[in-house]
């Protein structure tokens, strides 16, 4: 199984339009980006998760073919707008060749896609159900590539939202591998325990004293991790949202968080705010070291392919 990450930022991308903070502006600097959260997967079958509005773009950049199933996190527009661009597919081929895609999303999840995208449903997108918990029924899924919804908690407004895990039973062993997306707990504990990868959020370093967006901070997920014990870890959506020191005016942006209580170094210090792709894995790689954490950690990058 390989795993390619379409996209790897946060619900604005990176750097973000106009923002005139540290990290924007090093990342415009530098000729960085990062495009929204996306993920595909290539095995027994093709999967796309959360096609987000960048997703004609990333499906040109890396040439991909139309998926077998496409699966939907949650009803936030960074993580099923581009759902139209599949429309590609289907207008280049002749009628009769054409099956419309399995979409799968929870109920609550549905209920928001459908009033945006109801036209696309029966010709282009066919609607299926993920219960959290329960293995998803129907084609591609099945013995060979198993897939189960876990139960998220990603605050008040987005209802339905869900992480996914997939396990390729095609090989010689099982290969098991978990996509929380976005989320501040899970109430199903187990749900993402024991996997050989999980692709984690860490929409900030340092946990806000007030969460407003919901997301899950690097800091808030080292006890998950610590708890999960997945083989290995890649962190996704990320985001410019944390304070930093002394760049004072975009400090005052509604979007920046302040932490109550940052993570610290053992010596006590808080960590700094990484600016760029090399910055970032440098932190993650020293965070995980100083907390006790024994998997290997990447911050994935656009255009990363992992094989499993
Ligand atoms: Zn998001
Ligand atoms: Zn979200």
């Amino acid at each position: 199984m390989q795993l390619l990450f379409l996209g790897t930022g946060g619900a604005w991308g990176l750097p973000e339009h106009q923002c005139p903070c540290a990290t924007c502006a090093h990342l415009r600097a530098i000729g960085e980006q990062r495009t929204r959260t996306s993920l595909w997967l290539q095995g027994p079958a093709r999967v796309l998760i959360d096609p987000g509005p960048d997703l004609r773009a990333q499906l040109m950049r890396e040439d991909l073919p139309r998926p077998d199933a496409v699966l939907i996190t949650h009803e936030h527009g960074d993580h099923y707008l581009g759902l139209d661009d599949l429309l590609c597919y289907r207008r280049n081929l002749p009628p009769e060749d054409w099956q419309p895609i399995p979409v799968y999303a929870s109920q609550e999840t549905w209920q928001q896609v459908e009033v945006r995208f109801g036209y696309l449903l029966g010709s282009l997108l066919e609607k299926r159900l993920a219960v959290p918990g329960r293995e998803l029924s129907g084609e591609p899924f099945g013995p060979t590539l198993a897939c189960r919804p876990v139960k998220t908690d990603h605050g008040p407004i987005p209802k339905g939202s869900v992480g996914y895990v997939l396990t390729d039973r095609s090989g010689l062993r099982p290969i098991s591998l978990g996509c929380t997306s976005d989320l501040m707990r899970v109430s199903e504990t187990e749900g993402f325990a024991g996997l050989d990868l999980l692709v984690c959020q860490s929409h900030f370093v340092h946990e806000p004293a007030i969460n407003r967006a919901n997301h899950l901070s690097l800091q808030r997920a080292l006890p998950l991790l610590a708890q999960w014990q997945p083989g290995r870890v890649y962190l996704v959506h990320l985001s410019c949202q944390d304070f930093i020191p002394g760049d004072d005016e975009a400090n005052r942006m509604l979007k920046k968080y302040e932490p109550s209580e940052p993570l610290r170094d053992p010596a006590g210090r808080p960590y700094p705010i990484p600016r760029d792709q090399a910055a970032w894995q440098a932190l993650a790689e020293r965070v995980f070291g100083d907390h006790g954490l024994n998997m290997p950690v990447t911050v994935a990058a656009d255009g990363l392919r992992v094989e499993l």
